[in-house]
């Protein structure tokens, strides 16, 4: 079947938010697929989730931006507010959400009327996996990563490299 890419061509920008600890191919294929819709995509690091962190924010945006640099409309940034405050300082209309599995829809489905309720202007979008990344997660990259595991056909450019040094390092 064709497939219709028109370019971005409009400034409406969306914020894709998460923990990014570490990227990998499936959040960047929801980011080529966002840049594709939208005139400009913020991948936002969230500064302190409510996970037990690998990488410090500064590498995890580090990472992001080395992974996006391919698309002139992706911009990799960090955050520490409330994600819905965040995307109205940015300017975005949409908060971007990529959904792998049934079990996913809960909590989104939570948090999207909660951002909803604190904010109505700006909408929740979600893009389905894609098939080949829909087992991928950054845990278990990162539990691949600490047994030694190959995760290089998982990961972007660099990450693989920076998982293995930073476990050296602990
Ligand atoms: P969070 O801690 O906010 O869930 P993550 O970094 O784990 O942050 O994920 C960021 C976003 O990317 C979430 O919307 C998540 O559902 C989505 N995501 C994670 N893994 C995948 C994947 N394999 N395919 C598509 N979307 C994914």
């Amino acid at each position: 079947m064709s497939e219709s890419r028109p370019s971005p061509d409009n400034s409406l920008v969306a914020l894709y938010p998460g923990s990014f600890d570490p990227i990998h191919n499936g959040h960047v294929d929801i980011i080529r697929r966002a840049a594709e819709l939208f005139g400009r995509v913020i991948v936002a690091v969230y500064d302190t989730p409510d996970k037990r962190l690998f990488f410090t924010t500064e590498e995890r945006v580090d990472l992001v931006r080395r992974a996006v640099t391919k698309w002139t409309n992706v911009e990799a940034a960090s955050y520490a507010t409330l994600t819905v405050e965040y995307a109205a300082t940015r300017g975005a209309r949409a908060i971007i959400r990529g959904l792998r599995a049934t079990s996913d829809f809960d909590f989104e489905f939570q948090l999207a009327l909660m951002n909803r309720h604190l904010n109505a202007g700006i909408e929740a979008l979600f893009l389905m996996t894609s098939l080949e990344h829909a087992h991928l997660s950054s845990t278990l990259v990162k539990e691949l990563s600490l047994h030694g595991a190959p995760v290089e056909d998982l990961v972007p450019n660099g990450v693989a490299e920076s998982l293995r040094s930073k476990r050296e390092r602990a």
